[in-house]
């Protein structure tokens, strides 16, 4: 990874409104606040409508993007495979050949020189700061190079704007203009924080309870919030397993989503935790 000065203009701008969406929601509901059927000045339906959105478009990114895509944390059909990348493409976080770059070059060099997001650089930087920024990946190639063999994956681009303007456009002809505001602009940058939560947050405070060399952490209130991807430094201890919270009560929503497809028969070969045995030591640094 090689950082190049320059800014990513597209991306700034696109962030930098997705995140100005906040103060007119803000606005918006401070001038609706107290009418009957609202909740801080939104509609009851509205708030459903985001809330069911936040599910389905994070769990295109915990549950396609990362632990499919990424790591291969299970096995599924071709369908099923379209269904995880259109959405993860709704929460705008680049198509999946960027996204898995970045990733496993945060796996292999986590916390190091060649991890693009690492805290230690300061916190916003690895919690957005970083992708404000152009980068040149010469390893980019072999990083990616087995998702790239899929044609599906090549040709994501048509996919990912679909996918990202239904996630305006049902919001909006469901419920006018403040759906449109909160479940699909607001919900959009929403989803994009929890995510970057996980290398913020997740790489500098929580429980440390196994030795994996960088800064890596467990938290319950970023598993909350994303869905299960808080429980990270047991992720980054086992990759390759699909199940990150190793607690009955870890709040890992993505767990059950996958063992209610894998019930279905529409995911199989589970990944499971390599230590999910007695030499487990979550409680040690809670
Ligand atoms: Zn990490
Ligand atoms: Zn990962």
């Amino acid at each position: 990874m090689k950082y190049t000065g320059k800014i990513n203009w597209i991306v700034t701008l696109t962030v930098t409104v997705i995140n100005l969406s906040f103060l007119v929601a803000a606005w918006y509901g401070y001038s609706h606040f107290g009418e009957p059927g609202t909740f801080l000045g939104f509609q009851c339906l509205t708030w459903g409508l985001f809330l069911f959105m936040y599910f389905i478009g994070g769990l295109g990114i915990t549950l396609g993007y990362h632990r499919y895509f990424t790591h291969s944390g299970f096995k599924t059909s071709r369908w099923f495979q379209f269904v995880l990348m259109f959405l993860g493409s709704m929460s705008l976080q680049g198509n999946l050949e960027e996204w898995v770059n970045n990733h496993r070059h945060h796996h292999r060099d986590s916390d190091k020189d060649g991890d693009p997001h690492s805290p230690r650089h300061g916190f916003l930087h690895g919690h957005m700061l970083w992708f404000l920024y152009e980068y040149e990946w010469p390893e980019e190639k072999k990083m990616v190079n087995d998702i790239m063999k899929d044609p599906m994956i090549r040709n994501q681009m048509p996919v990912s704007v679909i996918a990202a303007v239904s996630g305006l456009a049902v919001p909006y002809l469901i419920a006018g203009w403040e759906g449109f505001l909160l479940a699909g602009v607001c919900r959009i940058g929403w989803v994009q924080h929890v995510t970057w939560l996980v290398n913020s947050w997740g790489h500098t405070w929580g429980r440390r309870p196994w030795p994996t060399g960088e800064d890596s952490t467990n938290t319950h209130l970023i598993g909350l919030l994303a869905l299960g991807e808080g429980y990270h430094n047991n992720h980054h201890y086992d990759d390759r397993a699909c199940i990150h919270g190793w607690n009955w009560y870890d709040l890992d929503t993505t767990k059950w989503v996958i063992y209610g497809l894998e019930k279905l028969g529409i995911i199989w070969d589970l990944q499971m935790p390599k230590h999910w045995r007695k030499d487990r030591k979550e409680t040690v640094g809670a």
